[in-house]
């Protein structure tokens, strides 16, 4: 058996965790064996030198991985958006910070935090310095207004800092919201836009985050999710399934001290809807055109739906 399975708390294991280790219980050592070089009978015994030191490899060279992949998605979401001069966009926990367990995994894997908003402003001032140019284009009145929302004021300082070292600390359009994304602030009907990443997963109801979605995106709104979700490609599965498990919290207690949270964030990718599934939700709070598109064989899914 993973020496990382072990230790995961029963309680919080959900059904699928179990799904996922008995397929692969047949030919558990042989893939153990396979999968870590050998590696996991170390990690069975007491860690040594050797064995901390590929650990720690691994987990730096994950988190450039985990750095450049992240770009590329957060480039891939905003092109699906068609952001525009004008635009009323709502970013959802958007933020980041440095509070509580869940923060703690934010702040460690906070690389990427508040780029989707950035990345939408910046494309909304390159399409209106061209358009400014043209001298027969007058219609660029209209005030950008990207609202970058997050539950936790703590990540949203270190995002605003983040503007700040950006260059972009004193423009307008972006507006800092402190709120939840299952009861928010803003108007029906009043957003073009609508994006949460990595967000989703963490919240209590699912349901009530995309039925506030759907009230505040105006009609021809786009809604789109970008979230950790599920592998179904036989090997890779195992990998990241090995990964995932054994590595990950074992990573967390060496590297960060921390197995608890890197535990939590397991966890809590596995417990999220499938692709499928989640989808179905997205259509049932109302949105139509629902699809969505697997990035790294589905370590990433982003989910996409239009209020019409
Ligand atoms: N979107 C950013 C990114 O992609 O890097 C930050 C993602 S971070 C992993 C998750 C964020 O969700 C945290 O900033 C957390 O405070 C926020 N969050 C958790 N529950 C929330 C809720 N109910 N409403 C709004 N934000 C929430």
């Amino acid at each position: 058996m993973f020496s990382g399975f072990k230790e995961v708390r029963e309680d919080e294991k959900s059904q699928m965790v179990g799904k996922v280790f008995s397929n692969v219980a047949s030919n558990y050592d042989l893939m153990n064996d396979f999968m870590s070089g050998g590696l996991h009978r170390l990690w069975k015994d007491r860690l040594d030198f050797v064995c901390i030191f590929v650990l720690i490899i691994s987990f730096l060279s994950s988190r450039c991985f985990l750095y450049f992949t992240c770009s590329a998605q957060f480039i891939r979401l905003v092109s699906k958006l068609s952001p525009f001069p004008g635009m009323k966009h709502l970013d959802v926990a958007g933020g980041t910070g440095r509070l509580s367990l869940l923060n703690e995994v934010y702040v460690k894997n906070a690389e990427c935090a508040g780029d989707v908003a950035f990345r939408i402003l910046e494309s909304v001032n390159s399409i209106k310095r061209r358009a400014l140019q043209d001298p027969l284009n007058d219609d660029l009145q209209e005030e950008t207004r990207i609202h970058v929302c997050d539950i936790n004021p703590n990540m949203l300082d270190v995002g605003k800092n983040r503007a700040l070292e950006k260059g972009l600390g004193e423009d307008k359009s972006l507006v800092w919201v402190q709120g939840d994304a299952e009861a928010l602030s803003f108007e029906d009907n009043s957003m073009d836009g609508y994006t949460i990443a990595f967000g989703i997963r963490n919240v209590t109801h699912i349901e009530k985050v995309l039925s506030e979605a759907y009230r505040v995106l105006k009609r021809g709104g786009r809604f789109l999710c970008l979230e950790l979700s599920h592998v179904d490609i036989p090997v890779f599965k195992e990998l990241y399934d090995f990964y995932s498990f054994s590595v990950i919290p074992r990573l967390g207690e060496i590297v960060a001290g921390d197995r608890e949270s890197y535990q939590y964030l397991v966890e809590s990718i596995r417990r999220f809807p499938p692709q499928e599934k989640f989808a179905l939700m997205i259509a049932d709070a109302g949105f139509q055109k629902v699809e969505y598109e697997n990035l790294v064989g589905g370590v990433v899914a982003i989910h996409s739906g239009l209020k019409i």
